[in-house]
């Protein structure tokens, strides 16, 4: 029987047909370790969530099972919620981990194991019947608790469409694109690192489909539509047929966009829009370069940083200066490494923390550990000879930051002269503008920035205190939330006054759907992954500046959310007729 899911964030649009790989289940591998003393509260308090999120899980189930299938089916999900509500199986799993010291997933598989074992010596049919069951719970109490599925992404060798609970952003830069063919998660939001690897990768994919893992199977054949946001498992003949036209029309759509690469990013009033790509994954350079973009607007060398061992001073140094001699004259900003929140470095080089959105995360991260930092800054400086480079802080929060990364960078020039090492003498630094403290206060920041890029994946998680990766709280993250606008304005408005050269490289500046209104604020440098530009040339090359600016008037008028929406997206449509 065919079954159609109609939910989830479309992460990267396209649409496919395969069959399911899916990471989790019988499938899960996990990390067996033992912890430090004083890692025990953390790892029980991992634990603890872990097991929450299964309570919620298997409720949502349960629920589903009920309306969709039978009550008597759904009392097959009480009984799972009665045995993880038992308070000595949690006890056991705590004791493994606060006397054995043991990880999460390690003590909850052990305990589980044991409480298997006994009910299979039991002469009682109805305790062997429950062996499934436990099976199942500690199933999905190690999926929750785990995150890192790298050894089954990185072994698959043919053409699957992958289901996991997550995949980290390191995982999908090692997926091999020849056989992910698309990528459906239970977490995740549409500006996940995660995400933006897909969308770099070009994978269909969509994320925050909750409970997948649980609903298909491996093996199982698949449709994933992430064009009109439908999933559809076991399709009928019907639904293949449909999906067949969808595959061929979605295709000639994009060789149709494609076509636009030659002409310019000018406006119907011949006012010219600089086009940036963003580097997220090594390949991009030479997509970015195809479709004929000003420069790079973002490398986010992160993806140096993610494989098994730390890159040396030497092999960042290459990779920068492979990007740079490419695309000389034109402009290379290169952001210093962005460690933390959902990207963790391998090696536990940085730690994993309670927040860590609101941790050690990118130049918090470089300032602590300035050895680190210093090599990054002289593999950048020493690209600097051979091309157009900008140098760039990720997540500025204070003035006083700001200080103390250039005060690293001139030590590092120091070196660099003394040692007769040549680098762009005026090479510009500039940074992000991702948290809301930067943005009000980019009137000070300007004094010591040559340039401002806007992150808005990150300034509307900080601004609204919405985590960008929850699939949760995604229905509030908001890109036409009236604060957010306010303080692009302010932005805009700030870095006219200080003469300061302004960008925006969040998603929102690759999503044509937001270009009218951002063009109205007065963005005119717009960076994206290289997939995007197409559709963005299309609606610049549709619009006058009096236009865009008369929406941006009419918008900041208004407050009802839905409002500004139906506004926005209506003006969108008109433009593709
Ligand atoms: C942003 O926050 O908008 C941004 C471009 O940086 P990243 O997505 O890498 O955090
Ligand atoms: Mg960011």
């Amino acid at each position: 029987m065919s079954i159609t899911i109609q939910a989830g964030i479309i992460a990267s649009p396209g649409i496919r047909m395969g069959e399911a790989y899916v990471v989790a289940g019988d499938n899960t591998k996990f990390p067996k370790y033992t912890i430090k003393d004083e890692d025990a509260p953390y790892e029980l308090l991992r634990l603890r969530s872990a097991v929450e999120k299964t309570r919620q899980d298997i409720s949502e189930i349960r629920e589903q099972t009920a309306q969709s299938i039978s009550s008597e089916m759904s009392d097959i999900f009480s009984a799972h919620l009665m045995f993880l509500n038992d308070p000595l199986f949690l006890k056991q799993i705590s004791e493994e981990i606060t006397l054995k010291k043991r990880n999460a997933e390690w003590a909850a598989d052990k305990i589980s194991r044991a409480f298997v074992e006994s009910l299979n010596a039991a002469d009682d049919d109805y305790f062997r019947e429950r062996i499934a069951d436990i099976y199942d719970i500690s199933r999905r109490v190690i999926a929750n608790l785990q995150k890192r599925h790298t050894d089954f992404i990185s072994g698959i060798e043919r053409e699957v469409i992958l289901f996991a609970h997550d995949i980290t952003p390191s995982e999908a830069a090692i997926m091999n694109r020849q056989y992910i063919q698309a990528l459906v998660t239970s977490q995740g939001g549409k500006t996940s690192h995660t995400a933006i690897m897909a969308k770099a990768l070009q994978i269909p994919a969509f994320v925050g489909v909750k409970n997948i893992t649980f609903m298909v199977k491996n093996g199982d054949t698949v449709i994933v539509d992430a064009i009109d946001g439908k999933l559809i498992i076991n399709p009928d003949e019907n639904e293949i047929s449909e999906f067949g036209v969808k595959y061929k029309e979605f295709n000639e759509r994009q060789a149709e966009l494609t076509k636009l690469t030659s002409l310019s990013a000018r406006t119907l009033d011949k006012k010219d829009i600089f086009i940036y790509g963003n580097i997220d994954i090594p390949q991009a350079a030479e997509s970015i370069q195809s479709r004929g973009a000003y420069g790079i607007g973002l490398f986010r060398s992160e993806f140096l940083f993610l494989g098994d061992s730390l890159p040396d001073e030497e092999k960042q140094f290459k990779e920068y200066k492979k990007v740079v001699e490419a695309f000389n004259p034109r402009p290379v900003t290169i952001r210093t490494l962005d460690a933390g929140g959902d990207k963790i470095l391998p090696n536990g080089k940085n730690r994993i923390e309670l927040n860590p959105f609101l941790g050690c995360r990118a130049i918090r991260f470089s300032i602590k550990n300035k050895e680190f930092f210093k090599i990054q800054l002289r593999a950048i400086l020493r690209a600097s000879a051979f091309g157009n480079v900008k140098l760039m802080f990720p997540m500025i929060s204070t003035p006083d930051e700001l200080q103390q990364a250039r005060t690293i960078t001139e030590d590092v020039k120091d070196s660099l002269r003394k040692e007769g090492i040549p680098f762009d003498e005026n090479i510009q630094v500039g940074i992000m503008i991702e948290v809301p403290s930067a943005a009000i206060n980019a009137d000070i920041l300007a004094r010591d920035a040559d340039f401002f890029s806007v992150g808005t994946n990150d300034l509307i998680q900080y601004l609204l205190a919405v985590d960008r990766i929850n699939e949760d709280v995604a229905h509030l993250y908001n890109h036409l939330d009236l604060s957010l606008l306010k303080i692009l304005k302010l932005i805009v408005v700030t870095a006219a006054e200080r003469d300061i050269p302004l960008s925006i490289c969040g998603e929102m500046a690759g999503e044509p759907m937001y270009t009218m209104l951002l063009l109205g604020f007065g963005f005119r440098r717009f960076s994206m992954s290289p997939d995007c530009m197409p559709g963005i040339k299309r609606i610049i090359r549709s619009v006058t500046i009096a236009e865009c600016e008369n929406l941006a008037k009419e918008i900041m008028g208004l407050y009802n959310s839905e409002e500004i929406e139906n506004i926005v997206r209506e003006r969108f449509k008109n433009k593709l007729k």
